[in-house]
């Protein structure tokens, strides 16, 4: 597989440190609220490159971390202790941080398994990796790396790290002082303004979320949990590390600083943890970036109640290149919803003719899409073209469908087997609290589950599960 490097400027070819086995880092969600569609994008394109590279033939071991501390805001306007977003919500809302955090984390899982994306192998938490992060900054302030600061924060001496700014482009001769990155960074406590906290010292009005440590009680920086969680799980080669492009610089650029400059000391200095950086472009919505401030938040569920398969979104968004803005609209879902409808149809319609062999040649082309750096609406354009190719057989087309859904991940063969007529004069709204129930039961939220069963039941249909996923039937007495 071949992915655009952002560290060397090139698409290059991923060549893992294990012969056999991929480890991917993705930076995860900030559970204070719920994930947008936008953060979806982000994450899929993890899922995509994890499902790529088993297709090769490698295993792979996604690691996402859930940030449910340190992440601040720069425009919540409430002061140092509340620019947490994370205790931002908690002065909100009433509830406790941890409270909040089970909240969305429970949904973001839940959003996950709508778009069929594969959960992680690991989903670390930061307020449950303090202890390695002690470690990590214990290690980089004996390596001269950083240094307790006059307000009893440990700062990463930018100076201490030559390339840094190698990721981003942002060269530290040029960065201007009093720039601030973080709402609560307080220059005066550093040595250079570049320098970033890596440890913050909590003020006597910070209640949760702080830990006591060497150097006094406080909080970890955001980047520091991701450097600390990434080296923690997947050690000191990790081959792919994804987020959104907005994380390039500072998170990235620290991360990197910080994870190569602790291996410094057994690696030497030239080591990169990281080989391969991925950023995906961000989503805008009707034109504008998706961003609560912008007021143009969509999410999974909104999506759902309006009626659509949350998988036209996932389509959607395959339909569009990972590294470009995308601008998503209702009609783009709606004309996504019309294709995925058509094709699960179409396989269906395919599944009744007599299997025959894939074409070898038109699956490696659809596949080598994939492959190269994620070509995604190269690929779905194939699978149109291979729909309206009419030299070659029904048999064929099903069986190259069926099998390249595991890359496509659309659950195209979702209605084999089934009695078309029945299954189109099910009520939309039957269909998305099924839709919702299939997602309650992969994320095990029973509870739900059976709260959808009944909801379903008083439409006058009753839930059949099967082996093959569930499917509803008219209630006839
Ligand atoms: P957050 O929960 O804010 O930490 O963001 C989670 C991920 O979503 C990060 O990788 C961000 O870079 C990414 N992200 C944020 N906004 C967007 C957007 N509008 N489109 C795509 N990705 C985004
Ligand atoms: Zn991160």
């Amino acid at each position: 597989m071949r992915l655009y490097n952002t560290m060397t400027r090139e698409i290059d070819l991923v060549e893992t440190s294990h012969p056999e086995v991929a480890r991917i880092y993705a930076c995860g969600p900030t559970v204070y609220r719920d994930a947008h569609v936008g953060n979806m994008r982000t994450f899929l394109v993890t899922d995509l490159i994890s499902r790529t590279m088993r297709y090769e033939g490698m295993k792979t071991i996604v690691v996402q971390n859930i940030t449910d501390v340190g992440h601040m805001a720069d425009d919540t306007g409430l002061g140092t202790v509340a620019a947490d977003k994370m205790l931002a919500e908690s002065e909100k809302t009433g509830k406790t941080a941890l409270e909040i955090a089970q909240y969305f984390e429970k949904v973001f899982h839940q959003d996950l398994a709508r778009l069929n994306i594969y959960p992680a192998d690991y989903y670390p938490k930061a307020s449950e990796s303090i202890e390695s992060m002690v470690s990590l900054i214990t290690t980089l302030i004996d390596s001269g790396n950083a240094y307790v600061g006059s307000d009893n924060s440990v700062y990463f001496s930018a100076e201490s790290f030559p390339s840094y700014g190698a990721l981003s482009g942002n060269r530290l001769d040029e960065l201007r002082p009093g720039h601030k990155f973080d709402a609560d960074e307080n220059d005066s406590a550093k040595r250079f303004h570049a320098d970033w906290a890596l440890w913050k010292s909590a003020g006597e009005n910070r209640t949760q979320l702080t830990w006591e440590t060497p150097w006094g009680r406080g909080f970890p920086g955001w980047h520091t949990e991701c450097s600390a969680m990434s080296l923690d799980i997947l050690g000191e080669n990790i081959d792919i590390h994804t987020g959104g492009i907005d994380l390039r610089f500072p998170h990235h650029e620290d991360e990197r600083a910080q994870s190569n400059s602790a291996v410094s000391p057994t690696r030497g200095t030239n080591h990169e943890v990281v080989r391969q950086w991925v950023h995906a472009e961000h989503l805008l919505f009707e034109s504008k970036k998706m961003s609560k401030s912008a007021g143009n938040v969509v999410l999974v569920q909104d999506v759902i109640d309006r009626g659509y398969d949350p998988l036209a979104i996932r389509l959607a968004f395959m339909q569009h290149k990972y590294r470009s803005q995308m601008n998503l609209t209702w009609e783009v879902i709606q004309s996504s919803q019309e294709l995925l409808e058509r094709w699960r149809r179409k396989v269906n319609q395919w599944s009744q003719s007599e299997s025959q062999a894939m074409d070898p040649s038109v699956v490696a082309e659809i596949s080598g899409y994939f492959s190269a750096d994620l070509n995604t609406p190269m690929a779905v354009n194939a699978m149109r073209k291979l729909e309206k190719n009419s030299e070659i057989s029904d048999g064929t087309k099903f069986e190259i469908f069926a099998h390249l859904d595991s890359l496509f991940g659309l659950d195209l063969v979702r209605d084999v087997g089934k009695d078309l007529g029945e299954s189109l004069s099910v009520p939309t709204e039957v269909l998305g609290l099924l839709e919702q129930r299939n997602a309650a039961r992969a994320a095990k939220d029973w509870a739900l589950s059976d709260q959808l069963r009944d909801q379903i039941t008083l439409l006058g249909f009753s839930v059949v599960d099967a082996a093959d996923g569930a499917h509803v039937e008219p209630i006839t007495n």
